[in-house]
């Protein structure tokens, strides 16, 4: 039972950068977790900002951790370290990011939604994707090229298609077998039947 009455939930920024499916307010889950039985579940929610009342129930059987799982995904309040501008990490995001994509649990999210798509990186890894993925290189360093933009996009959860992630791990099996991003891809397609 509770001792006193719930204290007020916090306001989010009003300039939070807006993400593309989940906008800028924390979502209510209806969750009754306090914050500290948050922060004790998972010790790297102590130094965030974290919105209790988003919490949702994680499966930590489809977590890829190394010592400690999460029990809980909460909106987490950040700031960009690109732009500086402040954006909410989603409890939704992290359960895809950490149950669907294979993240390490530990792995956090640094830059806000605008950012990361924008991201460079992303910008060639794309290019590189369009370019190649129906009319596979032959050369080897275009075709690992080829291999590592399916890996970081599919990781980034702009590349959704299993079909292509699955003829990713084909190629790299055939002509890739030495190169670590064979069993990156491997366990990526692993991590699709589970
Ligand atoms: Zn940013």
């Amino acid at each position: 039972m509770p001792k006193k009455k719930q204290s007020k939930r916090q306001e989010p920024p009003e300039d939070n950068v807006s993400h593309p499916r989940f906008g800028t307010k924390p979502i209510d889950s209806g969750s009754k977790v306090d914050r500290r039985t948050l922060q004790d579940t998972y010790y790297g929610y102590r130094g965030e900002r974290i919105y209790p009342e988003s919490a949702i129930l994680a499966d930590a059987t489809r977590q890829n951790h190394s010592v400690f799982p999460r029990k809980y995904y909460v909106d987490i309040q950040k700031t960009c370290r690109d732009c500086k501008r402040p954006f909410i990490f989603f409890a939704l995001e992290q359960k895809y990011w950490y149950e669907t994509l294979g993240f390490y649990v530990d792995s956090d999210c640094v830059r806000c939604p605008e950012c990361r798509k924008n991201d460079q990186h992303a910008k060639r890894h794309r290019e590189v994707l369009s370019k190649y993925m129906n009319a596979p290189p032959t050369k080897s360093r275009a075709l690992i090229a080829l291999l590592e933009a399916g890996v970081y996009l599919w990781k980034s959860g702009e590349l959704k298609n299993t079909h292509s992630l699955r003829k990713l791990r084909n190629l790299a099996h055939a002509e890739a077998k030495t190169h670590p991003v064979r069993e990156e891809l491997d366990s990526l397609v692993e991590a699709l039947s589970n």
